[in-house]
């Protein structure tokens, strides 16, 4: 998205919904980031993996990179979303987006880092 998009919703049984939804997403993207952490620690308890001599190290060098590249696209594609907000990390919150930093932030969130900026004469950032 290009420009400036804030989402409310006022209904009390929607909001509900919604929430219970990001929740869901939330524990999801947790459960997921922990498994492969998991795997990354144990890879390293091989002592294949610290000895550059044994076959098996490019092999498991390789996973340990794919898992932390998993994980690191993981979190992007989280910190950007709609889910939560990345100042306060509420989850039940009307959001608003921001094309600068191509991110969801809470109404509340977004208003003092526009007024902020503003005083630090960088408008452009939170439009
Ligand atoms: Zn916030």
């Amino acid at each position: 998205m290009k420009k400036k998009r804030t989402i409310r919703i006022k209904d009390p049984r929607v909001r509900k919904v919604r929430n219970e939804l990001r929740l869901l997403l939330h524990e999801a993207k947790s459960k997921e980031v922990i498994q492969k952490i998991e795997k990354q620690k144990k890879l390293k308890k091989s002592p294949h993996f610290w000895d550059e001599k044994h076959p098996n190290y490019t092999t498991l060098r390789k996973e340990d990179q794919k898992l932390a590249s998993e994980v690191d696209r993981l979190r992007t594609i989280y910190d950007r979303s709609i889910i939560k907000c990345p100042v306060c990390m509420k989850l039940d919150k009307d959001m608003t987006y921001n094309p600068y930093y191509e991110g969801w932030y809470c109404i509340e969130c977004y208003e003092a880092n526009r007024v902020f900026n503003i005083e630090e004469g960088r408008p452009d950032l939170y439009p």
